[in-house]
């Protein structure tokens, strides 16, 4: 499961999210940093994170660096890289399984992009070349967010005058593409009728027929669905994930799977990633490792699913190396019925540094619980921290580029969730990056009350944010515990609203904690500071920025976030703590007094945690329905006016850094170079030229 929650005032929240076994939207509703298409970028030509490689269409591109990579040991690099390599050999399986046409449609649009010699300031051709930045983004003809099929900004006459040309002066090309398969790229392009959404969730359409993904073909929703029914034996304890690595079709009238393997579908790609693994086991960490990796290259060759659960059971249970991988069929948010896994593959090592921070936090639960401002019949006596694991990325692949979740949890298999645990990380790396690129581009500037407080958000909110999200999610949601006889699911429909306002009074009470500094988390006894200007201000106003006019706020997160932030503004009004003012004609939110502030914070923990315990659904309802859902139609106004001028673009993504091996007059590796210069359309052509086993050459 993926956490892609993030935007200009927000932050992750893994496992809030994971745990609802859904994918977050918000994401790509909001941006993870805000910088106008004008603007220069402003980053340390000696730190690349968070530059801007590209802006197109609702695109942006930053790039990210890994840190502690040239710190590894060789062995570690070796293991890395070939990883890598694996990686990326599997870039076709998406594509494919994104669209029929896809794999045509990318080589005939580099083909005609990379052959073209006339003016580059064309009107057509500019607008062509957004269109094909679309499609690599998408990895095929559609939004990798919304699944709309791309609308070209270019003439069809245009377009095959070029294509006319490529074919004349390539005719390798011309022979390994069909007139046929030419003729479906161009209905793709050019016909807004035909194929025009990848999934489509609409309720009362058979979501098979009109989703254009290339996961089933020739089969109807119901022939799928009584397809699978058969199959499934609902005494199973620890069912496979059935259709996992496959495509359904019919075939003399019989419904059937086509297996993902060596010898099936998308064997070439799939060989590769294996000869890639196979060069990776001698650098395996732990011989768990190595076994999950054996058991993953015995999926690939069998398409067994009962191999892919063991798999998945060694690595879950795999938790010591410091470098660590997922490749595969994983994620299904691309296939309607939520059964086939997008391929995809992300390679990662521990950030030992962050990850310390979460043990400590963890380390020191029972005296955080302790303390906490609850009714003492409400404290759990024995409190258990979560660890989560905080990872860097190396590479980001399939699914997971160029756009690309900053939390991971998994295994996907509730069985396997419940019997051998599960993975949790957080992308460090990655959130730097969005947040390297969010300084200085107007956000604050436009929002925050004064230049002392910017200053502050600017130094500490990094820092603060991600303790925030530490806390919540190792203290937060384990603290407490409910009173005997009451039912958990007590404060039914406010039961998550409820849940994640409790995590975020927790951490929010103990952000201001001297304990911090006490434990070294944090070095500055106003710090804290940041992070409650922020919560604050995106509770009150700037995350309205997400919401229609007209809308109430319905999702769990946003409305504990106003919860919380319109309760404080209001408890605090006769000491001031918190207000409103204008200035120039614009709101601006206004603290006062932090240090009541949080004392106002304890206050409604402890009465979250009594309603918790109690399981009051009558004093949460309340509380939800007055503070949490409904918008100010005026401030949602002017916070939509303000955010619009700040031309943002709505989606993020990222180029991946270049592995080179080094050297020695033998022929041997000696080290890996990392460097973060390739662009944007080179990097996709690259991969293109030299990562492309399905292509037709
Ligand atoms: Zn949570």
């Amino acid at each position: 499961m993926w956490n892609n929650t993030r935007c200009p005032t927000e932050k992750p929240t893994t496992k809030d999210i994971t745990q609802m076994a859904k994918r977050i939207i918000a994401a790509a509703l909001c941006a993870a940093a805000i910088t106008s298409s004008t603007m220069a970028n402003h980053l340390d030509p000696n730190n690349p994170s968070g530059t801007i490689v590209d802006r197109f269409a609702d695109i942006e591109v930053l790039r990210y660096t890994v840190p502690g990579f040239n710190e590894l040991s060789l062995d570690r690099k070796l293991f890395i890289y070939y990883l890598t390599e694996a990686a990326l050999a599997g870039r076709d399986i998406l594509w494919d399984q994104n669209g029929k046409y896809n794999l045509a449609l990318r080589q005939i649009a580099e083909g005609v992009y990379r052959n073209y010699s006339g003016d580059r300031n064309d009107k057509d051709f500019k607008a062509f070349e957004t269109y094909l930045k679309q499609i690599e983004f998408g990895n095929g003809a559609y939004h990798h967010y919304s699944t709309d099929k791309f609308t070209p900004g270019f003439t069809q006459k245009w377009f095959e005058g070029q294509l006319a040309d490529l074919m004349k002066k390539q005719p390798a090309l011309a022979s390994a593409i069909s007139p046929e398969e030419t003729r479906m790229v161009m209905r793709l392009m050019f016909d807004p009728s035909f194929m025009p959404k990848r999934v489509n969730q609409a309720e009362g359409a058979d979501l098979i027929l009109t989703s254009a993904n290339n996961m089933y073909e020739g089969v109807t929703q119901k022939e799928v669905e009584d397809y699978f029914n058969a199959k499934k034996d609902p005494a199973d304890k620890t069912p496979v994930s059935y259709g996992l690595n496959t495509k359904v079709v019919k075939e003399n009238g019989k419904v059937k799977e086509l297996p993902y393997k060596i010898g099936g579908l998308y064997s070439p790609a799939i060989e590769r990633i294996v000869e890639n693994l196979n060069k990776a086991l001698p650098y395996a960490e732990t011989e768990l490792q190595r076994n999950s990796i054996l058991e993953l290259i015995k999926f690939y060759t069998t398409g067994d699913l009962r191999t892919f659960d063991n798999y998945s059971i060694l690595w879950t249970e795999d938790t010591t190396p410091i470098v660590d991988f997922i490749n595969g069929f994983i994620e299904s948010y691309g296939d309607p019925l939520g059964m086939t896994g997008s391929w995809e593959s992300i390679v990662n090592f521990k950030n030992t540094k962050a990850s310390e921070r979460t043990e400590t936090i963890s380390n020191a639960a029972q005296w955080f619980e302790d303390r906490s401002p609850v009714d003492p019949r409400f404290r759990k006596p024995e409190v258990k921290g979560v660890s989560a694991k905080v990872i860097n990325a190396a590479i980001l692949a399939g699914d997971a580029y160029p756009s690309t979740p900053i939390g991971i949890n998994l295994p996907n298999a509730n069985w396997i969730r419940a019997a051998h645990g599960s993975k949790s990380v957080t992308i460090e790396n990655i959130t730097q990056a969005y947040d390297d690129a969010s300084h200085g581009n107007g956000f604050n500037e436009e929002f925050v009350i004064d230049k002392p407080t910017c200053e502050l958000l600017d130094k500490y909110l990094f820092i603060t944010d991600n303790l925030h999200t530490d806390l919540h999610e190792c203290l937060g949601h384990g603290s407490g515990r409910l009173l005997p006889g009451v039912d958990p699911d007590a404060l039914k429909a406010h039961g998550s609203t409820l849940e994640e306002t409790r995590a975020d009074l927790f951490a929010l009470y103990y952000l201001a904690d001297p304990h911090m500094l006490e434990l070294g988390l944090l070095d500055n006894p106003d710090a804290y500071k940041a992070e409650y200007y922020k919560y604050m201000l995106n509770g009150l106003m700037t995350q309205l920025m997400r919401i229609e006019p007209g809308k109430d706020v319905e999702e769990a997160h946003m409305r504990n976030r106003k919860l919380i932030a319109e309760w404080a503004l209001e408890h605090g009004k006769k000491d001031n703590v918190v207000e409103m003012v204008k200035k120039n004609g614009k709101t601006y939110v206004k603290i006062n007094d932090y240090r009541r502030l949080r004392e106002l914070f304890g206050e409604l923990l402890a009465e979250i945690q009594r309603i918790k315990s109690e399981g009051d659904y009558e004093a949460g309802a309340r509380l939800v329905e007055q503070y949490a859902v409904k918008v100010d139609p005026q401030l949602h106004r002017e916070v939509l006016d303000r955010y619009a001028k700040l031309s943002i673009a709505p989606y993020k993504g990222f180029v991946n850094p270049v592995y080179t091996p080094v050297l020695d007059d033998k022929g041997r590796i000696t080290d890996i170079s990392v460097t973060y210069e390739e662009d944007y359309l080179p990097q996709m052509f690259r991969y293109s030229d030299n990562y492309s086993p399905l292509t037709r050459k």
